[in-house]
């Protein structure tokens, strides 16, 4: 059976076939994040769904190109960076690292390439050219140029291809300020906005004059530049759904530099929100949780990530901590599992055993249905642990199962449990108490394992020594 997803653009469920005559090469363009915090981990769950769509289609055995643009020039940062008093370059810089280092804790494979809005102003500025030249952008009174969706529409071009729009109703994108410039139409949409007071010290040289470019624009500019202008898969949360990528859609189709009857994307996929008690997780409401909050409570990024993963990315999914040590519980049972089968392999090798493998990739073939794949993995630690009671695996059994996970988690991504999970503090509990048993000190050995306990660990005695587990 095929890989199949859902895709905004048709509304329905579709095969994928790459566009690749050959079928092999697959391109995909996330929509990054603005860098003008830490995110938080409603972003991190489109990414991790990224993160997801990409990894399987290196398990289906595609050549994939993973495109993440880095947005590092917008109207809240160029406040921050006002406010600061530091330059875009050294503000920006912050919190992409930070982007960075959680992407990896989160166990996101690095996209391979991540182009940033900032060093790609003269793709912009010659897309913008290009669109005016095809009579469907337009420079107002102030120095801002347009997207003029009229122009474009009359051009015989449709608007409103991700969504069914009214056009006497419709609003100006979020991110353009209504009042500030003199557009022709409401619906028009800003490529390159004029310099402005407020703006410092961040502009660029353009043949409209100084300025800065638009959201949209970047996102049309960065993607056509590396996956060329007709692509396999674009993505992103479905709040971008309207207005960002139809505008995408309106200026790279408006550039016209696709090949006679191909679309610039050929599908469309959306994440669903992270909610909170109902509501989207954000900023802007003040109900969001960042990476390093977790960490803090002493949850990894392993456990979020396997959380993430536990939800289809078109359910909307509501964030708890209960929610999050219901992970770690289910995260214990499999990770259990695993060590006694790795205990019972010892240095067999095996092949994969192929019917867990093949339920994997039946289930997420199906639009990537990571309930019914968990389903799958979980009945078989169930069914393992049996075998395993009754001593039925041999070595080369629990090899091939063990190879089986190896393939199942290069597309989950959720690793080993590391020992490094530990932490220091309690490590040293443990070395205490192991002195003091050594020392026949026992009361002080009871108490150090009840202070263990009280901070939600565990000892277990196991033949090669004792060892730490989360309780
Ligand atoms: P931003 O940094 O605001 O441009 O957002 C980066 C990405 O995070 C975009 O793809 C958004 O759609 C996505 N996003 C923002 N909030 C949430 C949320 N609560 N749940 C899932 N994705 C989100
Ligand atoms: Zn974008």
């Amino acid at each position: 059976m095929g890989l199949k997803f859902f895709n905004t653009l048709t509304r329905s469920v579709e095969e994928f076939t790459p566009l690749d005559p050959a079928g092999h090469k697959a391109g995909i363009y996330c929509c990054g994040p603005t860098v003008h915090d830490v995110a938080h981990i409603g972003n991190f769950r489109t990414f991790v769904f990224a993160d997801l769509v990409r990894r399987y289609l290196q398990f289906k055995g595609y050549a994939v190109t993973h495109v993440m643009n880095i947005t590092d020039v917008e109207d809240k940062i160029i406040r921050r960076v006002r406010e600061s008093g530091i330059s875009l370059r050294e503000y920006t810089g912050k919190y992409e690292s930070a982007f960075l280092e959680d992407l990896q804790t989160l166990g996101c494979l690095r996209p391979h390439q991540m182009p940033r809005a900032t060093e790609h102003i003269g793709e912009i500025i010659s897309l913008i050219e290009r669109l005016i030249e095809r009579g469907i952008a337009y420079k107002a009174a102030d120095g801002s140029v347009y997207f003029s969706i009229e122009k474009h529409r009359g051009s015989g071009r449709q608007y409103g291809q991700l969504v069914k729009l009214n056009f006497d109703e419709l609003r100006p994108g979020e991110r353009v300020s209504n009042d500030e410039y003199a557009k022709e139409s409401l619906a028009d949409f800003a490529l390159w906005k004029a310099r402005a007071p407020e703006d410092g010290e961040v502009f660029w040289p353009s043949p409209w004059g100084e300025g800065r470019p638009g959201w949209h624009i970047e996102c049309s500019a960065m993607s056509m530049k590396i996956l060329g202008p007709s692509f396999d898969i674009h993505l992103g949360g479905e709040d971008l759904i309207f207005p960002h990528h139809e505008d995408e859609i309106a200026q790279s189709e408006g550039a016209g530099l696709q090949p006679p009857g191909e679309r610039f994307v050929k599908y469309w996929l959306h994440g669903a929100h992270l909610m909170v008690e109902g509501k989207k997780m954000s900023k802007s409401l003040g109900n969001f949780f960042t990476l390093r909050d977790l960490l803090a409570k002493g949850f990894t990024g392993r456990e979020i990530r396997y959380l993430l993963l536990t939800a289809h990315y078109r359910e909307t999914f509501n964030f708890t901590l209960e929610g999050l040590t219901a992970a770690r519980t289910s995260l214990a049972r499999l990770d259990e599992c695993l060590a006694k089968l790795r205990a019972v392999a010892g240095n067999a090798t095996a092949a994969a055993d192929a019917g867990l493998a093949e339920g994997f990739s039946a289930a997420l073939d199906d639009d990537l249905n990571v309930s019914a794949a968990w389903g799958g993995v979980f009945d078989w630690v169930r069914d393992a642990n049996r075998l395993l009671t009754d001593n039925q695996f041999t070595a080369a059994l629990a090899a091939a199962a063990l190879a089986a996970w190896q393939r199942i988690d290069s597309v989950f991504g959720i690793g080993e449990k590391a020992d490094a999970e530990v932490p220091a503090e309690i490590a040293a509990l443990l070395e205490q108490r192991e002195a003091a048993r050594k020392a026949r000190n026992f009361s002080r050995a009871d108490a150090i394992r009840a202070e263990l306990n009280a901070q939600g660990w565990t000892i277990e005695d196991t033949s090669k020594g004792p060892r730490l587990k989360r309780l």
